[in-house]
């Protein structure tokens, strides 16, 4: 609960991305402490609500996580409508999710919506025997573009909770 005299926001989250990038998986690391090695992509609600509590505010998401619609490469404006954060995900171990990474970054730019904090999300850096898209390359597109880059790994919850809690203290701020 928010602490008497802090402020609490509610921030619509959505999250886009290549099917198969860990989307889903990031989530429920998050939301739930989990993680599954077959992750099924109707498995599950495409809608989940979690709560942070930080010194300022407390803020709770509410998160859409697409129930697999991304594989059309397009996502109905209704999902991104309202949003005050979006997470774009690829895989270090595919170029082909960092291009497409980069289309949904575009598609969002479109939207044409200033207020929008953007995360660029580089997952699977568990799998870093496989790296296909370099830190720095991702690094240099986020900072290009605007965006708040960060690595993750659903699987081992490397910086999960941090991704989250940075979008939480960005809200704070300019909410
Ligand atoms: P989505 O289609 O973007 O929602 O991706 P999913 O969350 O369904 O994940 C697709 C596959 O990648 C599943 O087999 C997951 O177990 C796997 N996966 C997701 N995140 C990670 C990760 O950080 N590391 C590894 N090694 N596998 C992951
Ligand atoms: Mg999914």
């Amino acid at each position: 609960m928010a602490r008497n005299g802090s402020k609490s926001v509610q921030a619509k989250l959505v999250l886009l991305g290549d099917m198969g990038t860990g989307k889903t998986s990031l989530v429920l690391r998050f939301v739930k402490g989990q993680f599954f090695d077959f992750q099924e992509s109707t498995i599950g609600a495409a809608f989940f609500s979690q709560t942070i509590s930080l010194n300022e505010a407390t803020v709770k998401f509410d998160i859409w996580d697409t129930a697999g619609q991304e594989r059309y490469h397009s996502l109905a404006p209704m999902y991104y409508r309202g949003a005050a954060a979006a997470v774009v995900v690829y895989d270090i171990t595919s170029m082909d999710s960092f291009l497409r990474a980069q289309k949904w970054v575009q598609e969002l730019q479109r939207q044409g919506n200033p207020t929008l904090f953007m995360v660029l999300v580089a997952n699977k850096v568990d799998l870093a025997s496989k790296r296909k898209v370099e830190e720095k390359d991702g690094e240099t597109y986020a900072r290009e573009n605007g965006l708040l880059y960060m690595e993750t790994s659903a699987k081992t919850a490397q910086n999960v909770n941090e991704l989250f809690y940075e979008i939480a203290k960005h809200l704070a701020k300019t909410s």
